[in-house]
Protein backbone atom coordinates (compact mmCIF):
# COMPACT_ATOMS: atom_id res chain seq x y z
CA UNK A 1 0.00 0.00 0.00
CA UNK A 2 1.20 3.53 -0.44
CA UNK A 3 2.34 5.65 2.30
CA UNK A 4 0.22 8.41 3.38
CA UNK A 5 3.07 11.45 4.37
CA UNK A 6 0.65 13.29 7.19
CA UNK A 7 2.60 16.01 7.93
CA UNK A 8 2.45 17.56 4.45
CA UNK A 9 0.24 20.55 4.05
CA UNK A 10 -0.39 23.02 1.26
CA UNK A 11 2.63 24.90 2.09
CA UNK A 12 4.96 22.07 2.02
CA UNK A 13 8.41 22.47 0.29
CA UNK A 14 9.22 19.69 -2.40
CA UNK A 15 12.72 17.87 -2.95
CA UNK A 16 13.31 14.98 -5.71
CA UNK A 17 14.99 12.72 -7.74
CA UNK A 18 15.39 12.58 -11.57
CA UNK A 19 16.20 9.31 -12.97
CA UNK A 20 15.35 6.65 -15.48
CA UNK A 21 14.23 4.09 -14.15
CA UNK A 22 14.12 5.74 -10.51
CA UNK A 23 11.39 3.32 -8.70
CA UNK A 24 14.04 1.24 -6.99
CA UNK A 25 15.91 4.53 -5.54
CA UNK A 26 16.24 4.34 -1.91
CA UNK A 27 17.05 8.26 -1.68
CA UNK A 28 13.19 9.24 -0.96
CA UNK A 29 13.30 6.52 1.92
CA UNK A 30 16.69 8.41 3.30
CA UNK A 31 15.67 11.81 2.77
CA UNK A 32 11.52 11.33 3.93
CA UNK A 33 12.69 9.59 7.15
CA UNK A 34 15.03 12.91 7.83
CA UNK A 35 11.87 15.22 7.12
CA UNK A 36 10.14 13.45 9.42
CA UNK A 37 12.40 12.94 12.69
CA UNK A 38 12.65 17.10 12.02
CA UNK A 39 9.15 17.98 12.05
CA UNK A 40 9.66 19.50 8.65
CA UNK A 41 7.09 20.32 6.41
CA UNK A 42 8.97 19.01 3.08
CA UNK A 43 8.71 16.07 1.24
CA UNK A 44 11.29 14.46 -1.30
CA UNK A 45 9.66 12.47 -4.45
CA UNK A 46 11.16 10.29 -7.03
CA UNK A 47 10.67 11.31 -10.78
CA UNK A 48 10.69 9.50 -13.83
CA UNK A 49 12.63 11.64 -16.53
CA UNK A 50 13.45 10.43 -19.84
CA UNK A 51 16.99 11.89 -21.19
CA UNK A 52 15.24 13.89 -23.43
CA UNK A 53 12.89 16.03 -21.07
CA UNK A 54 16.12 16.55 -18.73
CA UNK A 55 15.86 20.35 -19.85
CA UNK A 56 11.96 21.08 -19.03
CA UNK A 57 12.60 18.79 -15.93
CA UNK A 58 15.74 20.86 -14.92
CA UNK A 59 13.34 24.33 -15.79
CA UNK A 60 10.90 22.95 -13.63
CA UNK A 61 12.91 22.83 -9.94
CA UNK A 62 12.81 27.06 -11.00
CA UNK A 63 8.57 26.88 -11.87
CA UNK A 64 7.69 24.91 -9.34
CA UNK A 65 9.81 26.38 -7.04
CA UNK A 66 11.56 23.11 -5.46
CA UNK A 67 14.54 22.97 -3.11
CA UNK A 68 16.70 20.56 -5.73
CA UNK A 69 16.58 17.64 -7.27
CA UNK A 70 19.41 14.96 -7.38
CA UNK A 71 19.77 13.83 -10.62
CA UNK A 72 20.68 10.05 -11.19
CA UNK A 73 21.27 7.44 -14.38
CA UNK A 74 21.27 8.57 -17.08
CA UNK A 75 21.17 12.25 -16.16
CA UNK A 76 24.71 13.24 -14.29
CA UNK A 77 26.85 14.46 -17.42
CA UNK A 78 23.47 15.75 -19.26
CA UNK A 79 23.11 17.61 -16.21
CA UNK A 80 26.41 19.40 -15.95
CA UNK A 81 25.78 20.17 -20.05
CA UNK A 82 22.73 22.06 -19.34
CA UNK A 83 23.94 24.02 -16.12
CA UNK A 84 27.20 24.92 -18.26
CA UNK A 85 28.54 28.03 -16.04
CA UNK A 86 26.82 27.25 -13.01
CA UNK A 87 28.37 24.79 -11.52
CA UNK A 88 30.09 24.14 -8.57
CA UNK A 89 34.02 23.34 -8.68
CA UNK A 90 33.36 20.09 -7.57
CA UNK A 91 31.02 19.29 -10.48
CA UNK A 92 33.44 20.88 -12.94
CA UNK A 93 36.04 19.18 -12.05
CA UNK A 94 33.65 15.41 -12.62
CA UNK A 95 31.87 16.86 -15.61
CA UNK A 96 28.75 15.51 -13.61
CA UNK A 97 25.85 17.02 -11.70
CA UNK A 98 23.78 14.71 -9.04
CA UNK A 99 22.49 17.66 -7.29
CA UNK A 100 20.52 20.66 -8.68
CA UNK A 101 20.05 23.48 -5.84
CA UNK A 102 17.52 25.94 -5.66
CA UNK A 103 18.63 29.25 -4.12
CA UNK A 104 15.41 31.92 -4.43
CA UNK A 105 15.42 30.65 -8.30
CA UNK A 106 18.94 30.87 -9.07
CA UNK A 107 19.83 26.93 -9.74
CA UNK A 108 23.74 25.58 -9.49
CA UNK A 109 24.70 22.34 -10.33
CA UNK A 110 26.78 20.50 -7.70
CA UNK A 111 28.03 17.02 -7.22
CA UNK A 112 28.19 15.40 -3.80
CA UNK A 113 29.40 11.73 -4.84
CA UNK A 114 33.52 12.42 -4.81
CA UNK A 115 32.47 14.12 -0.92
CA UNK A 116 30.05 11.05 0.03
CA UNK A 117 33.01 8.42 -0.83
CA UNK A 118 35.64 10.37 1.19
CA UNK A 119 33.43 10.07 4.30
CA UNK A 120 32.58 6.44 3.29
CA UNK A 121 36.16 5.30 3.07
CA UNK A 122 37.58 7.49 6.29
CA UNK A 123 34.53 5.88 8.42
CA UNK A 124 35.80 2.41 7.09
CA UNK A 125 39.17 3.80 8.64
CA UNK A 126 40.69 4.24 4.97
CA UNK A 127 41.34 7.95 5.96
CA UNK A 128 44.85 7.78 5.13
CA UNK A 129 45.75 5.82 1.35
CA UNK A 130 49.11 5.46 1.70
CA UNK A 131 49.07 2.02 -0.67
CA UNK A 132 48.34 2.09 -4.14
CA UNK A 133 44.58 2.75 -5.45
CA UNK A 134 43.27 0.96 -8.44
CA UNK A 135 40.00 2.36 -9.60
CA UNK A 136 37.71 -0.16 -12.17
CA UNK A 137 35.67 1.86 -14.65
CA UNK A 138 36.25 5.19 -16.18
CA UNK A 139 32.28 6.75 -16.16
CA UNK A 140 31.09 9.64 -13.36
CA UNK A 141 31.06 7.08 -10.78
CA UNK A 142 35.36 6.40 -11.53
CA UNK A 143 35.61 10.26 -11.39
CA UNK A 144 34.44 10.94 -7.97
CA UNK A 145 36.77 7.62 -6.38
CA UNK A 146 40.00 9.24 -8.84
CA UNK A 147 39.13 12.86 -6.40
CA UNK A 148 37.92 11.23 -3.40
CA UNK A 149 41.30 8.94 -2.83
CA UNK A 150 43.42 11.78 -4.07
CA UNK A 151 41.76 13.66 -0.97
CA UNK A 152 42.70 10.60 1.50
CA UNK A 153 46.03 11.27 0.35
CA UNK A 154 46.56 8.36 -2.28
CA UNK A 155 49.39 9.41 -4.55
CA UNK A 156 49.59 6.50 -6.62
CA UNK A 157 46.17 5.98 -8.94
CA UNK A 158 45.75 3.15 -11.52
CA UNK A 159 42.37 3.16 -13.32
CA UNK A 160 41.28 -0.18 -15.18
CA UNK A 161 39.10 -0.07 -17.96
CA UNK A 162 37.05 -2.12 -20.36
CA UNK A 163 37.43 1.17 -22.97
CA UNK A 164 41.21 1.95 -22.34
CA UNK A 165 40.09 5.32 -24.20
CA UNK A 166 37.77 6.94 -21.72
CA UNK A 167 40.02 5.81 -18.96
CA UNK A 168 42.80 8.26 -20.90
CA UNK A 169 40.04 10.92 -20.62
CA UNK A 170 39.52 10.70 -17.44
CA UNK A 171 43.00 10.82 -16.23
CA UNK A 172 43.09 14.15 -18.08
CA UNK A 173 40.66 15.48 -16.14
CA UNK A 174 43.03 15.65 -13.61
CA UNK A 175 46.37 16.55 -14.67
CA UNK A 176 47.41 17.04 -10.76
CA UNK A 177 46.65 13.51 -9.90
CA UNK A 178 49.25 10.92 -10.76
CA UNK A 179 47.23 8.30 -12.68
CA UNK A 180 48.10 5.45 -14.69
CA UNK A 181 45.80 3.92 -17.28
CA UNK A 182 45.39 0.18 -17.73
CA UNK A 183 42.80 -2.22 -19.47
CA UNK A 184 40.64 -4.85 -17.44
CA UNK A 185 43.84 -6.99 -17.89
CA UNK A 186 45.80 -5.58 -15.35
CA UNK A 187 43.24 -6.93 -12.51
CA UNK A 188 45.40 -10.12 -13.45
CA UNK A 189 48.38 -8.36 -12.27
CA UNK A 190 49.55 -10.28 -9.05
CA UNK A 191 52.25 -8.03 -8.26
CA UNK A 192 49.77 -4.81 -8.86
CA UNK A 193 46.62 -6.17 -6.86
CA UNK A 194 49.19 -7.42 -3.76
CA UNK A 195 50.15 -3.84 -3.64
CA UNK A 196 46.95 -2.32 -3.58
CA UNK A 197 45.57 -0.80 -0.42
CA UNK A 198 41.79 -0.17 -1.79
CA UNK A 199 40.42 -1.32 -4.82
CA UNK A 200 37.11 0.30 -5.70
CA UNK A 201 34.71 -1.29 -8.29
CA UNK A 202 33.36 1.98 -10.19
CA UNK A 203 31.83 0.26 -13.15
CA UNK A 204 28.25 -0.92 -13.19
CA UNK A 205 28.95 -5.01 -13.78
CA UNK A 206 27.20 -7.86 -11.81
CA UNK A 207 24.08 -5.15 -11.86
CA UNK A 208 22.61 -7.94 -14.23
CA UNK A 209 23.87 -10.65 -12.39
CA UNK A 210 27.20 -11.37 -14.87
CA UNK A 211 30.31 -12.29 -12.91
CA UNK A 212 33.28 -10.02 -12.74
CA UNK A 213 35.78 -10.19 -14.91
CA UNK A 214 38.91 -12.50 -13.53
CA UNK A 215 40.56 -10.24 -10.50
CA UNK A 216 43.87 -11.77 -8.35
CA UNK A 217 41.58 -11.72 -5.38
CA UNK A 218 44.44 -14.15 -3.66
CA UNK A 219 46.84 -12.32 -3.92
CA UNK A 220 45.34 -9.24 -2.14
CA UNK A 221 47.19 -8.55 1.14
CA UNK A 222 44.86 -8.66 4.42
CA UNK A 223 44.97 -4.94 4.78
CA UNK A 224 43.51 -4.20 1.22
CA UNK A 225 39.78 -2.88 1.52
CA UNK A 226 37.66 -3.62 -1.72
CA UNK A 227 35.17 -1.50 -2.03
CA UNK A 228 32.01 -1.49 -4.64
CA UNK A 229 29.89 1.55 -5.40
CA UNK A 230 27.69 -1.07 -6.26
CA UNK A 231 24.88 -1.85 -3.00
CA UNK A 232 21.95 -4.70 -3.21
CA UNK A 233 21.09 -6.80 -0.64
CA UNK A 234 22.97 -9.39 -1.96
CA UNK A 235 26.69 -9.48 -1.86
CA UNK A 236 27.56 -8.14 -4.97
CA UNK A 237 29.60 -9.90 -8.26
CA UNK A 238 33.01 -7.83 -7.12
CA UNK A 239 32.62 -8.70 -3.48
CA UNK A 240 31.63 -11.68 -3.28
CA UNK A 241 35.18 -13.41 -4.48
CA UNK A 242 36.85 -10.80 -1.75
CA UNK A 243 33.90 -11.82 0.98
CA UNK A 244 34.77 -15.39 0.04
CA UNK A 245 38.83 -14.97 0.80
CA UNK A 246 37.88 -13.20 4.72
CA UNK A 247 39.41 -9.81 2.40
CA UNK A 248 38.19 -6.64 3.93
CA UNK A 249 34.71 -5.46 1.88
CA UNK A 250 32.21 -2.93 1.67
CA UNK A 251 29.45 -2.10 -0.57
CA UNK A 252 28.56 1.35 -1.92
CA UNK A 253 25.64 2.27 0.82
CA UNK A 254 27.96 4.01 3.05
CA UNK A 255 28.49 6.43 -0.24
CA UNK A 256 24.76 6.48 -1.01
CA UNK A 257 24.42 7.50 2.60
CA UNK A 258 26.72 10.75 2.70
CA UNK A 259 26.41 11.76 -0.97
CA UNK A 260 22.64 12.08 0.16
CA UNK A 261 23.58 13.66 3.55
CA UNK A 262 25.37 16.35 1.57
CA UNK A 263 22.96 16.90 -0.93
CA UNK A 264 20.01 16.81 2.01
CA UNK A 265 22.43 19.62 3.56
CA UNK A 266 22.29 21.40 0.12
CA UNK A 267 18.78 21.26 -0.45
CA UNK A 268 17.54 22.00 2.48
CA UNK A 269 20.34 24.37 4.58
CA UNK A 270 19.27 22.38 7.17
CA UNK A 271 22.08 19.35 9.06
CA UNK A 272 21.16 16.33 8.33
CA UNK A 273 20.45 13.74 11.02
CA UNK A 274 23.07 11.57 9.38
CA UNK A 275 21.91 8.77 11.80
CA UNK A 276 18.39 8.54 10.85
CA UNK A 277 18.97 8.91 7.33
CA UNK A 278 21.60 5.19 7.74
CA UNK A 279 18.65 3.39 9.61
CA UNK A 280 16.34 4.15 7.02
CA UNK A 281 18.63 3.01 4.17
CA UNK A 282 19.97 0.26 6.25
CA UNK A 283 16.22 -0.92 6.58
CA UNK A 284 15.93 -0.99 2.59
CA UNK A 285 18.41 -2.55 2.20
CA UNK A 286 17.26 -5.42 4.85
CA UNK A 287 20.39 -4.31 7.08
CA UNK A 288 18.54 -2.97 10.04
P1 LIG B 1 28.94 5.08 -16.21
O1 LIG B 1 29.40 6.49 -16.35
O2 LIG B 1 27.88 4.56 -17.13
O3 LIG B 1 30.24 4.12 -16.34
C1 LIG B 1 30.09 2.74 -16.36
C2 LIG B 1 31.44 2.07 -16.25
O4 LIG B 1 31.22 0.65 -16.23
C3 LIG B 1 32.37 2.33 -17.44
O5 LIG B 1 33.69 2.38 -16.97
C4 LIG B 1 32.14 1.08 -18.33
O6 LIG B 1 33.25 0.75 -19.12
C5 LIG B 1 31.98 0.03 -17.26
N1 LIG B 1 31.24 -1.16 -17.72
C6 LIG B 1 29.89 -1.28 -17.87
N2 LIG B 1 29.58 -2.53 -18.29
C7 LIG B 1 30.77 -3.19 -18.42
C8 LIG B 1 31.10 -4.52 -18.83
N3 LIG B 1 30.15 -5.41 -19.17
N4 LIG B 1 32.40 -4.88 -18.83
C9 LIG B 1 33.36 -3.99 -18.48
N5 LIG B 1 33.11 -2.72 -18.09
C10 LIG B 1 31.82 -2.32 -18.07
O7 LIG B 1 28.40 4.80 -14.74
P2 LIG B 1 28.76 5.57 -13.39
O8 LIG B 1 27.84 6.71 -13.20
O9 LIG B 1 30.23 5.80 -13.34
O10 LIG B 1 28.34 4.46 -12.31
C11 LIG B 1 29.05 3.26 -12.16
C12 LIG B 1 28.42 2.44 -11.04
O11 LIG B 1 28.57 3.15 -9.80
C13 LIG B 1 26.93 2.24 -11.24
O12 LIG B 1 26.62 0.92 -10.89
C14 LIG B 1 26.30 3.23 -10.28
O13 LIG B 1 25.04 2.80 -9.81
C15 LIG B 1 27.32 3.24 -9.15
N6 LIG B 1 27.29 4.49 -8.36
C16 LIG B 1 27.02 4.38 -7.05
C17 LIG B 1 27.00 5.53 -6.26
C18 LIG B 1 26.70 5.40 -4.80
O14 LIG B 1 26.31 6.39 -4.17
N7 LIG B 1 26.90 4.24 -4.18
C19 LIG B 1 27.27 6.78 -6.83
C20 LIG B 1 27.58 6.85 -8.18
C21 LIG B 1 27.59 5.69 -8.95
P3 LIG B 1 33.42 1.39 -20.60
O15 LIG B 1 34.00 2.76 -20.39
O16 LIG B 1 34.34 0.46 -21.27
O17 LIG B 1 32.04 1.42 -21.21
Amino acid sequence: MDKCFAMVSGAAKVAGVYGDPVAHSLSPAMHNAAYAALGCDRIYVPFRVAASDLPEAIRAVQALNFLGVNLTVPHKAHGAKLLGNRLSREALALGAVNCVVNRRGELRGDNTDARGLELALRELGAASVSRPVIVIGAGGGAAAAVLACYRLGARRIVIANRTRTRAQRLAKRFPRIRVEVRDLKALRDRALIAGAGLIINATSIGIDGKLFPELAYDAASAECLFYDLIYSREPTAFLKPAAALSLRTADGASMLLHQGALAFQLFNRIEPPVDVMRRALMEKLGRA
